[in-house]
């Protein structure tokens, strides 16, 4: 009922009455994101595509066709703050995206997409990549349907210090990186107005600073400023002009409070922040968006793979402090939203950060919160999402409706998806049938199974019903028990 009472609030609700005939899905347990709880037996109804209602399950209704999931749990689809879809993977190579066209890299970036929806993430902010406005041209042809993919928030690309976290780095120095590498990079404060208007004109959603040095970069340390307050404050109002925002990358303790000084949205990474950075992001309602999980990732593939050594360093400097703050920010209770860097590990994977927040400190409805309504409500303006009128957020036509299962999962149980899982499921199609239980590598698993009323499966698309966006989605995870998760020490 919380979402339906969110969709009148946010003018958004459809119709109650159909003249079509309405869909129903009986859901043993429905987490209700907004209140933080697990309801017991409901029935939601969907029209045009659309949740309009939720409520008790009392009899069968008669005027449609019912999916039973009565086993199941059901929860909306999942929000990825942090990724980066239009690009290759890191590698060892510091000039892999010079190893690739634009057009090869966008394709890479279309089977990203789908990996990221099937994961059951199925909307991301992608906070950057190194040719300009590929990702915008993801975006559209996701909106278009011709790709299937997450609905994408873009920057277009990063704004950037010459030579900062935000440029193919690494290189000899007359080697010419290509123009639409270096389109974000920016010399002074005038510069960056320039610039940032120029992203917004050619379809950018919001803006991605590079405020400190980036890990994953030659020639520069995390602890580094690399834009200054007046630049990101120009870029700031740019944003503003453009009924949007910024977003900064910030490793450093005073990179981040000079981003959260020139008013950004929320601060990606904060790594170092410290006690004042903490206090400063929670007085001003800042989000704090900390990929704590991929540390571990570039420490044992970076280490396998012959990493630059630099990169490896810089991660070793970063990881643990970056959990220690985390915990420190979550007591703080700072506003926290998913975000994993996806790109940095292989896209897909994006669940594994869930285990890393519950045991650095969340409980897992906060987990859950901070992927889905937490994450829907850090970028939105307004209720709705930045430079989109409410015509382009609500589609007009039919679509499978919005809702994700998984079997045997309760909120206090964590997420890991299972590849090999879901390579078991590859098979399955949507439709009224129930999901097949598959043994996974490391215990059972339960695949999820989408609901595809109207559609193929991979002509899915977002809903946003009060800031929520609802999705189908299929995807496996592995119930894990969460007894003996250790607490930070502290
Ligand atoms: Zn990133």
């Amino acid at each position: 009922m919380r979402f339906v009472t969110a969709a009148v609030l946010a003018g958004v609700m459809c119709a109650a009455s159909a003249t079509a005939a309405a869909t129903y899905v009986r859901a043993g347990r429905l987490v209700d994101v907004v209140a933080g709880t697990v309801l017991a037996d409901q029935l939601i109804t969907i029209d045009k595509g659309r949740i309009v209602s939720i409520a008790p399950y009392s009899t069968a209704p008669t005027d449609g066709a019912v999916t039973d999931w009565s086993r199941y749990m059901v929860l909306p689809g999942l929000i990825d703050m942090h990724v980066h879809l239009a690009d290759y993977e890191t590698s060892n190579n510091v000039a892999e995206p010079l190893l690739h066209s634009a057009a090869e890299t966008v394709l890479v970036g279309a089977l990203n997409a789908r990996k990221t929806l099937n994961a059951g993430f199925t909307t991301v902010h992608n906070v950057g990549n190194y040719r300009a406005y590929i990702d915008i041209a993801l975006r559209d042809a996701i909106n278009a349907g011709t790709v299937a993919g997450p609905r994408m928030n873009t920057v277009g690309a990063y704004l950037t210090a010459p030579g900062g976290g935000g440029e193919v780095t690494g290189l000899a120095p007359d080697v010419v990186v290509p123009a639409d590498m270096r389109v974000g990079v920016v010399t002074d404060a005038n510069d960056m107005g320039i610039k940032a208007r120029n992203l917004f004109q050619h379809g950018a959603d919001s803006l991605k600073f590079i405020a400190t040095g980036a890990v994953l970069a030659i020639g520069a340390e995390p602890g580094q400023l690399e834009l200054t307050e007046a630049e990101m404050r120009a870029g700031v109002a740019e944003a503003v002009r453009a009924n949007s925002y910024a977003t900064a990358h910030a490793h450093g303790a005073e990179g981040v409070k000079a981003a959260i000084r020139s008013v950004v949205r929320s601060v990606e990474h904060a790594s170092l922040i410290d006690d004042e950075g903490i206090a400063l992001a929670k007085a001003k309602g800042v989000w704090l968006v900390m990929d704590i999980y991929d540390g571990d990732y570039i420490e044992a593939v970076g280490t396998r793979d012959g990493w630059p050594a630099d990169y490896l360093r810089k991660n070793r400097e970063t990881t643990d402090i970056q959990r220690m703050q985390f915990t420190k920010a979550v007591r703080a209770g700072v506003r926290m939203a998913y975000g994993t860097d996806a790109g940095v590990y292989p896209h897909g994977d994006n669940a594994k950060q869930f285990a890393y927040m519950v045991r650095y400190g969340m409980t897992p409805m906060a987990a859950i919160q901070s992927a889905t309504v937490n994450a829907a409500a850090a970028p939105s303006v307004g209720g709705i999402w930045p430079r989109q009128s409410l015509s382009k957020v609500v589609l007009p036509t039919p679509k499978p409706p919005a809702t994700t299962i998984f079997t045997g999962i309760g909120p206090a149980a964590a997420f890991r998806s299972s590849r090999r899982c879901m390579r078991g499921n590859k098979g399955s199609r949507g439709g009224d049938r129930p999901p097949r239980l598959r043994s996974g590598g490391r215990g059972r698993c339960y695949c999820t199974w989408m609901y595809s009323g109207t559609g193929h499966r991979r002509k899915i698309a977002s809903r946003v019903v009060g800031g929520l966006s609802f999705f189908a989605f299929v995807n496996c995870f592995q119930p894990v028990n969460w007894t003996g998760s250790r607490l930070m020490s502290r």
